[in-house]
């Protein structure tokens, strides 16, 4: 009998999961994985790894994504280092740009869509810098981190747009590594947020305490000013002026923007996407058309519409949309749906020793911080999503 074709776009929490829950339950799949990158990012380290490059070794972080499935049939499973660059629905074919080689059309029985988001500073689209917060679209991450701990270390002036989560912990790290080098007062950080309190998502005292904890580390925080606008200098010698609402300005040799993510969806066709360019799921994680056809199309994580773009959120999609995958080819299961509630959970470290966020609406006490999140950012469970364990 033929395999069934699955071929998965995108090898990060969504993909790598719904990839191996498909392969550990389904006999009869032929799995093919697409990724650019030949290694998974534990990106959720990000704001320590750019800020202290001897924190993390690249080892920790930066995972072989093949090696994760040495241990399933060998004709059952292929990883493609490669980028899709078009979806035909009505054919079911998914061309791909290898990194080597020429490009090829796959042909799937079912699709999962998992090619999540990137942010401005990723691609360093604003200032030409990139600081990879996410997977960078190209197989060069260990490259371009080393690259971006080179900047960080160098730099005198530094200033990071918007004060939400990965803002905080980057300024927190930063402040840090400068303490750590012994280079406090030689080298200014400051942190502008639209917003008039660091945070805003969260409760007021988590805010609060947030900005006092980076006060404490000498971070200058700038609240209730947008930043309109970067004007980078034409050559290296010369500082970056980033434009504040209302005609401040402020100097910098090193601006990192930290809001806002955009959709990886280059090569989504439209009637998949809503309107903000996001794929459009159901509760089942079924993508939807416009033109009201069905497919045989799953999609998980960032990329779809649905907002809490959260690495826990990405896996608990994952599963629903695995576990209805596989319903839809075995049979019998039942279906299961997704809600991502209204609750936040957020913890937020700034620097080793604490921080801040909200657990079931109450914000923990920074020790706790520290013990859940800040000693480690997680980094031994990488090894975990990699595997579909998450
Ligand atoms: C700095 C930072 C810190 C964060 N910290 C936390 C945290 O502490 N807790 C938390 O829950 N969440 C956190 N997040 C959010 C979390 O990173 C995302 O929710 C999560 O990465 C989403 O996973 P995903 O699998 O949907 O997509 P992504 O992780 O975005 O991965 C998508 C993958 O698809 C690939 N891809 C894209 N286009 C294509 C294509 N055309 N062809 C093939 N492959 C493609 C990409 O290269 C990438 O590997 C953080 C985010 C950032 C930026």
């Amino acid at each position: 009998m033929a395999p069934i074709d699955i071929v998965v776009i995108g090898g990060s929490f969504a993909g790598l999961h719904i990839a191996h829950s498909v392969l550990r339950d389904v006999p009869d799949a032929k799995v093919t994985l697409i990724n650019p990158s030949t290694s998974f990012f534990w990106n959720i380290a990000a704001p320590r790894i750019v800020a202290k490059s001897t924190a993390f070794r690249p080892e920790e972080y930066l995972l072989p994504i093949k090696d994760a499935f040495a241990n399933y049939r060998a004709d059952a499973f292929e990883f493609i280092p490669g980028t899709a660059t078009a979806i035909e629905t009505t054919a079911k074919t998914v061309t791909v740009t290898p990194n080597e080689g020429e490009a090829k059309t796959l042909s799937y029985d079912y699709l999962v869509i998992a090619s999540g988001s990137t942010t401005s500073a990723t691609t360093g689209s604003l200032t030409g810098t990139a600081i990879p917060f996410k997977q960078s679209g190209h197989n060069n991450m260990e490259q371009l981190i080393e690259a971006a701990q080179g900047h960080i270390a160098g730099a005198k002036e530094i200033v990071i747009g918007g004060a939400g989560p990965i803002g905080i912990e980057l300024a927190g790290e930063l402040a840090e590594a400068v303490e750590q080098s012994g280079n406090v007062g030689k080298v200014s950080i400051t942190i502008v947020s639209a917003t008039e309190r660091v945070l805003p998502m969260l409760k007021s005292s988590a805010s609060a305490a947030a900005r006092k904890m980076l006060e404490h580390k000498n971070v200058k925080v700038v609240t209730s000013k947008r930043v309109i606008g970067v004007e980078t200098p034409a050559d290296d010698s010369a500082s970056w002026t980033v434009n504040l609402e209302g005609g401040d300005k402020l100097s910098a040799d090193l601006y990192i923007p930290t809001t806002g993510v955009t959709p990886n969806n280059s090569f989504i066709p439209a009637q998949l996407l809503d309107k903000n360019g996001w794929v459009t799921v159901n509760k089942e994680m079924r993508v939807q058309s416009t033109d009201g056809s069905s497919l045989p199309i799953f999609a998980a994580g960032d990329i779809t519409n649905n907002s809490m773009r959260l690495s826990f959120k990405a896996t608990e999609q994952a599963q629903v949309a695995a576990a209805n995958l596989k319903a839809d080819i075995v049979g019998g299961a039942s279906i299961k749906s997704y809600n991502q509630g209204d609750s936040i959970t957020m913890v937020v470290p700034v620097g080793e020793a604490g921080g801040t966020g909200q657990i079931f609406g109450v914000v923990p006490f920074s020790f706790m911080v520290r013990m859940i999140k800040g000693k480690h950012y997680f980094i031994d469970k990488a090894v975990g999503a990699l595997a579909g364990k998450a």
